[in-house]
């Protein structure tokens, strides 16, 4: 396989102004970034940096006005929307900040809505299960719980089993950690990559916080909308 066939997602130039009103914020600025398969980034900066919409960008929930983004080499731009729907709801997964789960679902439903999402893509046949997947995430026991009744890492762990459901090859995570104590953070981080380890799917996490981009192979920093860094770490 070369490294081009690899390569699951590509920004080149990429420049993103949020409107605001009259106002636009500039929120990227000729950002260029490859994510190739298994990789283990950490996209790291202050609040306010760039993070969150890059990881928009990655996962095609925004399209830039300026430069261009690639799925495994193929231009967004020339994707439709339902195409784009389809490869993201079967490749590129994404936890956001906050779990964001459906509050009126239980932990299984939750679960179950993303595994029939991603079933209108393409099914592999070899997917795991809604249960299963919560079990893997240590959640057996909270099936019927609603998003309410769980604590801020349980609903971290539906949200990674949600992810999983879609069976990614990019996982990309916002400030996972970021309303967590330290120990339930760590945990939480673990268990994504002993999911990696077994899935062997991507991940980009965001955060502001240093301690969780050491864990990382690379370190992709930003500041105001550039990328300032990018470095291997181990
Ligand atoms: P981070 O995730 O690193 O905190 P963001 O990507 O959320 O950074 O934000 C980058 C910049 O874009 C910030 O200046 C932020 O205020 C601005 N921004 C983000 N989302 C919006 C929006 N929907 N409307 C206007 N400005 C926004
Ligand atoms: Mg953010």
């Amino acid at each position: 396989m070369t490294a081009t066939t690899a390569e699951l997602v590509g920004c080149r130039a990429v420049s993103v102004v949020h409107r605001n009103g009259e106002a636009g914020v500039s929120a990227l600025l000729n950002v260029d970034f490859q994510i190739r398969a298994g990789e283990r980034v950490a996209l790291f900066g202050p609040s306010g940096s760039g993070k969150t919409t890059l990881l928009h960008v990655l996962g095609g929930l925004i399209i830039p006005e300026h430069g261009e983004v690639t799925w495994r080499g193929r231009p967004l731009s020339t994707l439709d929307a339902r195409a784009r729907a389809r490869e993201r709801s079967r490749g590129i997964a994404l936890v956001f900040q906050g779990a964001n789960l459906l509050p009126t679902l239980t932990a299984y439903e939750n679960v179950v809505f993303a595994a029939n999402a991603a079933a209108a893509g393409a099914r592999s046949g070899d997917e795991r299960g809604p249960a299963e997947l919560l079990e893997l995430v240590g959640l057996a026991a909270k099936f019927e719980a609603l998003p309410g009744e769980l604590s801020g890492g349980e609903a971290q762990r539906v949200a990674i089993a949600r992810a999983l459901a879609q069976q990614p090859s990019l996982l990309l995570c916002d400030e996972p950690t970021g309303q967590l104590d330290s120990e339930t953070g760590r945990r939480v981080l673990d268990l994504v990559d002993a999911l990696q380890h077994d899935f062997g799917f991507a991940q980009v996490t965001a955060t502001h916080d240093a301690d969780v981009a050491c864990r990382f192979d690379r370190a992709v920093a930003l500041e105001d909308g550039r990328i300032v860094d990018d470095a291997w770490l181990q």
